[in-house]
């Protein structure tokens, strides 16, 4: 349970008057469990490897020590903060950018798809915390107009995405502008063996904190039904009229898919938003600030939104195309059920699927049910 906290509080950790005013004005009464593990492991400096379920605050748990250790008379980037994709990076930024209302620490958010030049610029002004995609940061770095050198504390949110094949390169480059006595906060849902490599390489007696003994995906009512693939969108259209959507992510598994899933449920006569990686950054921006905001009922999605996207009205999942691999799964299904909300996923399973399904069941030791014909409306 993500009330189920030590009953400690914010002021426990003597943080900076106005960094607590920032916390308690964005409705935070208690830290979760995760923040109570982190937040005072984290400003004694020493590095962390944290898992905890999504969801559970982990933005706040290195945004808050962030924030308190930030010298906002020094002129330097002190804190990194590096995510896997853009939308993460503004969603974060943004969390920052609350939390630090009553502080003048300066927030920057840096992500490929945008105007590097713009980005240059930005950074002839005071910047004290960057967030940014991998990508980005190291073409700033490199080009000499961000300066690392004074940053003292690195954190990689999503961390085990960061280290996959495709991004590890970039964050063994990027690390080496950073100053000598860095603190790493890794945090993540999950932690593939990819992440033991780098743990043995850059960490120094990394603190560990593991709060996945609980039912991982608690909270959440995981629903399977059978179909054929021709069948997925009349029965995609049934579970519309069924179920009290009050936002929904819809996945499909490639950028061809969504589109033309969008479209399909458009013509349905459902509100539906689409968006992947293909698209124009600026669109995807747009798409997603107004999803956030409520404007659609509806989003199709490709992986790009899998991790990290905190849209507490999402109350359900649908996975039109059932993911290849567990990670994928769970922080797909993560979007609903957020910070103790009730979620609702279901899955439309075609006769390849089969397999996958049980290995996933399996693997996650959770139950995926038939979905029945009434779902009881106060499980969502
Ligand atoms: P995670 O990264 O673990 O998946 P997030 O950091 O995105 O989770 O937080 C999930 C939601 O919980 C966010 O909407 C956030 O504002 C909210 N939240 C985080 N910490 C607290 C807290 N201490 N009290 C109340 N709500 C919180
Ligand atoms: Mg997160």
């Amino acid at each position: 349970d993500v009330t189920a906290t030590k009953g400690n509080e914010f002021e426990d950790y003597f943080l900076k008057r106005e960094l607590l005013m920032g916390i308690y004005e964005k409705g935070f009464e208690h830290p979760s469990p995760i923040q109570e593990e982190s937040i005072p492991i984290a400003l004694t400096g020493r590095d962390i490897l944290a898992r905890a379920k999504n969801g559970t605050g982990k933005t706040a748990a290195f945004c808050i020590p962030a924030l308190e250790k930030i010298d906002q008379n020094k002129n330097a980037i002190q804190v990194l903060i590096l995510v896997p994709t853009r939308e993460l990076a503004l969603q974060t930024s943004q969390v920052c950018k609350e939390l630090a209302k009553h502080l003048s620490i300066q927030v920057m958010a840096t992500t490929g798809g945008t105007s590097l030049k713009d980005d240059i610029m930005r950074l002839y002004q005071p910047v004290h915390l960057l967030v940014g995609t991998p990508g980005r940061v190291l073409d700033l770095s490199r080009k000499g107009v961000c300066n690392l050198k004074e940053c003292l504390m690195l954190v990689m949110d999503e961390a085990d995405k960061l280290l996959s094949p495709e991004f590890q390169p970039l964050i063994e480059q990027l690390i080496k502008f950073l100053s000598l006595d860095r603190q790493i906060l890794l945090f993540s849902a999950t932690f593939p063996v990819t992440v033991k490599s780098f743990k043995e390489k850059f960490l120094q007696k990394p603190y560990i904190i593991n709060l996945m003994d609980e039912l991982t995906l608690k909270g959440i009512t995981q629903y399977y039904a059978f179909v054929e693939e021709r069948q997925k969108v009349q029965c995609l259209n049934t579970l519309f009229s069924k179920l009290q959507i009050n936002q929904s992510i819809i996945f499909c598994n490639s950028v061809n898919r969504v589109e033309l899933l969008a479209k399909k449920i458009t013509e349905l006569g459902y509100s539906c938003f689409y968006i992947h990686a293909k698209m124009l950054q600026s669109h995807r921006n747009r798409v997603f600030h107004d999803f956030k905001n409520g404007a659609c009922r509806n989003l199709v999605s490709s992986d790009l939104f899998t991790r990290g996207i905190d849209i507490q009205a999402v109350n359900v999942v649908i996975n039109f195309d059932f993911p290849k691999n567990t990670e994928t799964y769970l922080h797909r299904v993560g979007r609903s059920g957020r910070f103790g909300h009730l979620g609702l996923a279901v899955n439309l399973i075609t006769y390849e699927d089969q397999f996958n399904l049980y290995r996933i069941e399996q693997e996650l030791r959770t139950e995926i049910k038939p979905i029945p014909p009434l779902i009881d409306q106060a499980i969502y």
